[in-house]
């Protein structure tokens, strides 16, 4: 029985990552992601259904497109294959806590919440920018998941509300008067990225994440001067999303078994 739930996760996973894919193509090019087709991004060709299904399609296409052949660049694959194995670790990380509702309802909100994370890291590492559409989605899981413990009633949730009245006074700032000067505020993003962060982990969890992804920045940073490569802005919110989601495995599992 649990093979067979940990294949539905994993499934669910490729699905959601091949959305991830076309979201982080589509929303910094202001193009819809729910309605139209999708297509191929060398000859603009609509892809047929036989051609959108996760990695079966592209392996069976070999990489390649169906009507102009040119080659899929393989992050594609990576990606869904990624969110796959992301959501059978973090279905892993609660598996003993399953049984209750409770947690099924918190293993639904951690793959939303992780879908989020997937989505502004790859758009910030394609184009260093962080979407804000995708920060509001964020907002209303994290929203959805202070309800959550308000109905368990063992947490204290005061501080969370708290944080949730810094994010909407922050973003409404952000979009009404800032907008006006500058064009894309990235450090106030990050700053509401990490308050997202905070929410959903916790604070120690969340102190953890951000040592990581500093770590990895004064890593990349680094080797980007002894390669002698030029070297572009790092991508914070992308180092943050990718240390948060395993923080929060490890955290779970930690959690569950102690
Ligand atoms: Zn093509």
């Amino acid at each position: 029985m649990e093979i067979i739930f940990y294949i539905t996760i994993f499934l669910i996973g490729l699905l959601t990552g091949s959305f991830c894919t076309l979201a982080i193509h589509r929303l910094p090019l202001h193009e819809n992601i729910t309605h139209k087709r999708s297509y191929c991004p060398n000859c603009k060709h609509k892809l047929s259904f036989w051609d959108m299904f996760p990695v079966v399609s592209y392996v069976l296409l070999g990489g390649k497109c169906r009507y102009c052949k040119h080659r899929i660049a393989p992050k594609y694959i990576i990606i869904e294959l990624l969110t796959g194995i992301v959501f059978v670790l973090f279905a892993i990380s609660i598996c003993n806590m399953l049984k209750s509702i409770e947690n099924i309802v918190y293993l639904i909100l951690g793959l939303l919440y992780i879908t989020g994370l997937i989505i502004i890291s790859g758009i910030d590492k394609e184009k260093g920018l962080v979407n804000e559409g995708v920060l509001l989605y964020e907002l209303l899981v994290i929203s959805a998941y202070i309800i959550y413990l308000y109905i368990l009633g063992n947490v204290n949730i005061y501080r969370y509300v708290i944080y949730l009245f810094i994010m909407l006074a922050l973003l409404i700032n952000d979009t009404l008067y800032l907008k006006r000067k500058l064009k894309n505020n990235y450090a106030l993003q990050i700053v509401l990225l990490s308050i997202i962060m905070a929410c959903f982990v916790g604070s120690i969890n969340f102190i953890i994440t951000a040592l990581i992804a500093i770590l990895a920045i004064v890593i990349r940073n680094i080797v980007y001067k002894f390669t002698k490569q030029k070297s572009k802005k790092a991508p914070i919110a992308y180092f943050l999303c990718i240390s948060n989601i395993i923080v929060l495995i490890i955290a779970n599992i930690f959690y569950w078994v102690v």
